[in-house]
């Protein structure tokens, strides 16, 4: 019996263990820290043997092929070991497309995944079409397939899942942008991360379809070192566009084979410059599933925010307070402070991946009236924004960090969490930030 060992014991890892033993395969999840309770439940429930806290070698080396987690790096002397004695590493995306004959669209990018993901999974189910979400926003692929029967599936596509994957073919691939992000994990290279987020093209076929920003510098340069067989569709709110999508003015025109939509952004539910990017990815997406143009309209127009993206929380004393924790990388920051039109209330900081704080110069001096620190180590922020923001100050937690906040903003200012930065240093994960931050607000 072909033996398949999991390296990582999370959602992805769960699912991959329950997919393989339901293929009929010897399977063994190992995990070097500990499992979450509800994954040992769900393990255990499927007769899967697992261990935590520890990587038996005996038990590991012994594998016909490796399913590895997106958190565990290729460097991890474990991976390389494998790698080295010949050993097949795949992801767990890799693993689930093996089971599947649904629809698949995929969408990568720097920033967007989830919002766009998101939005493109509302269009399709509001369409009535059996569609399931998953990969790195909430469900596992494999876990979706061991245990439902969908026709498309929605998958949010990491670099670090587009690594390990080989054979995978997305019907529909959607780039939303490359900028700088997790470059300790590409050597510090730029160019290995583009490269990376460019591999949801491969393996596609002239009749597959390739929606990209024409907008995004970084994805055209990477267009130009490989072959792309899919069909084009561009989107952009500089450029006008034959097929995809562009902005007339404030119109939105989506054209697909001839046939034209549109609509004006003050119709879309989630507002801002980057929204409108991804409300024109998930729009093409739809169209080229034949959803109708109404129906497409209506479900950009009541897409529900996704919390922690510039998630609103509350108004408190005419203060807007608004939630986006998930803003991990300056790009995204951008974008934030771009789409506020009040004076901010910045809170910022926390594990820093190689930022440049000089791309949020020209909006800080513009907009940003405070800065709070809430990182260990904000000497590099504070380096950054001195003589450029006139107040900046260090909070030791989130309450402190709202409680500072509403002292420095005014009447019809905002107050917007948007860190650029990893929370590992003072909070479990984003959302846990996110969490502290609105429980705090609340308490105000
Ligand atoms: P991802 O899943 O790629 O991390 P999200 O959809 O979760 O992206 O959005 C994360 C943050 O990135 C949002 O809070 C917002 O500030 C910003 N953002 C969203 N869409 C875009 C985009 N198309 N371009 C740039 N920034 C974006």
């Amino acid at each position: 019996m072909k033996r398949i060992v999991i390296i990582g014991g999370g959602e992805s890892g769960a699912g991959a263990a329950v997919l393989a033993k339901q293929k009929g395969f010897d399977v063994f999840v190992t995990d070097k820290g500990s499992i979450k309770e509800k994954y040992k439940i769900v393990l255990s429930h499927h007769g899967i043997e697992w261990e935590e806290n520890q990587h038996t070698e005996k038990l590991i080396l012994n594998a016909d092929e490796i399913v590895k987690s997106p958190g565990i790096p290729n460097k991890a002397p474990l991976i390389q070991q494998l790698k080295k004695q010949g050993t097949p590493v795949i992801s767990e995306i890799e693993f689930a497309a093996r089971y599947t004959n649904a629809k698949l669209i995929c969408i990568t990018g720097s920033n967007g995944k989830t919002t766009t993901a998101t939005i493109t999974h509302h269009i399709l189910k509001k369409a009535g079409l059996n569609v399931a979400l998953g990969g790195n926003v909430g469900h596992s692929f494999a876990m979706l397939v061991a245990e439902g029967n969908y026709d498309y599936y929605v998958l949010e596509l990491s670099s670090f899942q587009l690594d390990d994957m080989y054979e995978f073919r997305a019907d529909i691939a959607i780039l939303m942008n490359i900028t700088p992000d997790h470059l300790d994990r590409y050597d510090y290279k730029f160019e290995n991360y583009a490269a990376a987020k460019m591999r949801i093209t491969q393996n596609q076929r002239p009749e597959d379809a390739f929606i990209f920003c024409l907008d995004d510098e970084m994805t055209k340069i990477e267009m130009t070192k490989i072959k792309i067989n899919a069909k084009h569709y561009p989107f952009s709110i500089h450029e006008r566009v034959e097929e995809g999508a562009w902005l007339n003015n404030n119109e939105i025109i989506l054209t697909i084979n001839n046939n034209q939509l549109s609509m004006t952004i003050e119709e879309l539910a989630l507002q801002g410059k980057h929204n409108i990017y991804n409300s024109m990815a998930a729009g093409i997406a739809g169209r080229l599933l034949d959803v109708r143009k109404e129906s497409i309209r209506e479900s950009l127009s009541d897409v529900q925010s996704v919390e922690h993206r510039m998630e609103f929380v509350a108004r408190i004393n005419n203060i807007d307070f608004i939630n986006d924790s998930k803003a991990t990388n300056v790009n995204s920051t951008w974008y934030a402070l771009e789409s506020v039109n009040t004076p901010v209330v910045w809170i910022v900081g926390g594990v820093d991946k190689g930022n440049d704080y000089a791309q949020l110069f020209e909006l800080a001096k513009a907009k940003v009236k405070a800065i709070i620190c809430l990182g260990t180590d904000n000497a590099k922020i504070i380096k950054a924004f001195t003589g450029k923001v006139e107040t900046i100050v260090e909070a030791a937690n989130a309450n402190d960090a709202v409680a500072l906040s509403y002292r420095l903003a005014g009447k019809g200012d905002s107050v917007l969490l948007s860190p650029a930065c990893a929370s590992f240093d003072m909070f479990e994960n984003y959302e846990d930030r996110g969490q502290q931050f609105k429980a705090a607000v609340r308490a105000l």
